[in-house]
């Protein structure tokens, strides 16, 4: 995971005082996503910072599974993030864990906690115990069973593992404090009754534990130093101290840290809505590259490292954010640039006949993949016939003022190859230009409004041979929101014009046989990958990236975090 030169984050600040302090004499942190969804760029912040963290402390970060909701969770999920997580290149070697791997171990502390009087069973319904819990501004109220003794208590709680009352009907809560201005200290619950199969352990469990209670114990565990979470847990802190120490679990004890999550612009990382997107059809399935999931920006074509690069520089804060797409975009493309050979491909192609070009006459010019650096990846002949095609932008039958390209009598260069000169335009029936008429010199002739002094010498353009390429769809993606913070209202925030599909492309024609995931820049239009449903027969292609270099305007909104 790369490291580019950023001061030094307010988390190695604070572990580096830890080691200094003697609290701990190693780094261990840990990976905790709860199956019951794919991974998204958030998790990757989380991955990057957590994997990076055990790396540069020459420490461990272990790989566990949150799995204490067996009414959400799925083997489904728990394969693709483990799937996910090898992608982007962190290893937990054999450190694979899962939370319902120590519930007897947490179903033993809550009986220790009940015998020292630090927890009871409760017999409120869930609307009674929002009632008691009090507000902000009101203190909770103590339930008629807080006083319960420990014998009952004990009793009451292994009845409910042996499954004697129904959901809702008990649960186990913690004794703290009814007045604390904290709401989750008022008596938070422990244990709830979930006559739910879970995904690993069967029906072995009628009780499973809370997400607060699990957590701080499994990490303690496990010998976690620094539990990195985020903001949202802030709040959360008193209990995950409070459970260890009226456990009195043994020094070193693990140390919660929040950091900032990753709002990304123009998309959403809420589980839920991720998981309506998918069930309602909004996109083909988790892996549509619109999607910010990992299986989605792999399929999309972005890279690991690239992802690593985003995550590296955006580093991690204190304070929510919105990160602007751009510092995406701007690590992909400076992950891709030195990798991808360069090629042309036509989106929507225009024909053009050479009239000083006999039918059958070929010529070859030589294109380096790597026009910067010839002999990095060497070169391959463009083949030039009667027919070509260039980009239909790139022609303007009324030319406004400002553009350079190609016109009625006006002349382009054709990228590795010779001067186009337009003579004639030739239209449809519904005047819709269908071809142009031209002819080929190795000099420029400077015709037309060319002589104009800005455009010194002609336009570039990018072409493809009729007869030497190849016909393939092209996919085009765009934002998924037409809004930089959607709220998530699917039916007014979608951008309807996220997928753009090309499908009369034409490519220069070896890429037929480009294989899937292979990725090429298409000069002048972006990069691109061979898409996992591309064939010979059937060339497919997602557009990764444009080429278009936002660098500037990124670096005046302000800079990056700390790392
Ligand atoms: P939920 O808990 O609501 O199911 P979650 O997004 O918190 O959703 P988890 O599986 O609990 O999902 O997340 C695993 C880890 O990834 C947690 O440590 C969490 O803090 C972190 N994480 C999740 N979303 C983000 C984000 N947007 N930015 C940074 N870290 C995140
Ligand atoms: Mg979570």
């Amino acid at each position: 995971m790369e490291s580019e030169d950023r001061p030094k984050s307010f988390i190695r600040t604070m572990i580096d005082e830890d080691l200094a302090d003697k609290r701990y004499d190693y780094v261990m942190t840990r990976f905790p996503p709860e199956p019951n969804g794919y991974l998204h760029i958030g998790h990757a912040k989380s991955i990057c910072l957590n994997f990076g963290l055990a790396r540069d402390y020459q420490g461990r970060c272990n790989m566990r599974f949150d799995d204490t909701n067996p009414v959400k969770e799925d083997v489904e999920y728990v394969d693709s993030i483990l799937n996910d997580v090898r992608w982007l290149g962190a290893d937990w070697e054999d450190r694979l864990y899962y939370a319902s791997d120590y519930f007897e171990k947490l179903f033993q502390c809550a009986e220790q906690l009940i015998t020292l009087g630090h927890a009871y069973v409760c017999d409120l319904s869930p609307a009674e115990v929002r009632q008691y819990r009090g507000t902000l501004t009101e203190p909770g109220r103590s339930s008629p069973w807080r006083d319960r003794g420990v014998d009952e208590n004990l009793d009451l709680f292994q009845r409910m593992r042996r499954g004697e009352f129904a959901e809702g009907e008990k649960f186990l809560r913690a004794k703290i404090d009814m007045s604390s201005p904290n709401l989750n200290m008022r008596d938070p619950a422990l244990y709830r009754i979930k006559k739910a199969a879970h995904h690993r352990t069967g029906d072995q469990w009628l009780i499973y534990p809370m997400y607060d209670y699990a957590h701080c114990i499994s990490d303690a565990i496990e010998g976690v130093t620094h539990s990195i979470c985020t903001l949202e847990f802030e709040d959360h802190r008193p209990l995950y101290d409070w459970v260890l120490e009226k456990l009195n679990w043994p020094a070193p004890r693990p140390r919660q840290i929040e950091f900032a999550r990753l709002n990304l612009e123009y998309t959403l990382m809420s589980k839920r809505k991720l998981l309506e997107l998918v069930k309602e059809n909004k996109v083909s399935g988790w892996d549509d590259p619109r999607l910010p999931t990992l299986a989605a920006l792999r399929r999309r074509g972005l890279t690991p490292s690239s992802i690593r690069l985003f995550c590296d520089r955006i580093g991690v804060a204190k304070k929510d954010s919105w990160i602007e797409i751009d510092w995406l975009e701007k690590a992909v493309r400076d992950d891709l640039n030195p990798l991808v050979p360069r090629v042309l491909a036509v989106l929507d192609p225009l024909k053009v006949v050479i009239e000083n070009w006999t039918d059958d006459k070929v010529e070859i010019f030589p294109a380096p993949f790597f026009p910067d650096d010839p002999p990095k990846m060497g070169s391959r002949d463009l083949k030039m016939t009667r027919e070509i095609y260039i980009e239909r932008s790139d022609f303007e039958l009324n030319p406004p003022k400002g553009f350079f390209r190609l016109a009625p009598d006006r002349e382009v260069r054709l990228r590795w190859a010779k001067y186009l000169h337009c003579h004639e335009v030739i239209t449809d029936s519904s005047g819709q230009v269908s071809e142009l008429r031209c002819t080929v010199s190795d000099e420029p002739r400077g015709l037309g409004a060319q002589s104009d002094k800005k455009a010194k010498r002609p336009a570039i353009i990018h072409w493809v041979s009729a007869q030497h390429s190849v016909k393939a769809t092209v996919r085009l993606y765009d934002r998924l929101f037409k809004i930089p913070r959607p709220t998530g209202d699917l039916d007014h925030e979608l951008n309807p014009d996220s997928l753009v599909e090309k499908p009369q492309a034409r490519l220069e024609e070896f890429l037929a046989d480009a294989k899937s995931g292979d990725r090429f820049q298409f000069e002048r239009l972006g990069y691109f990958i061979a898409d996992l449903d591309h064939t010979s027969a059937q060339p497919l292609f997602n557009r990764i990236v444009t080429l278009k270099d936002t660098w500037a305007k990124i670096k005046a909104g302000g800079g990056a975090a700390a790392s």
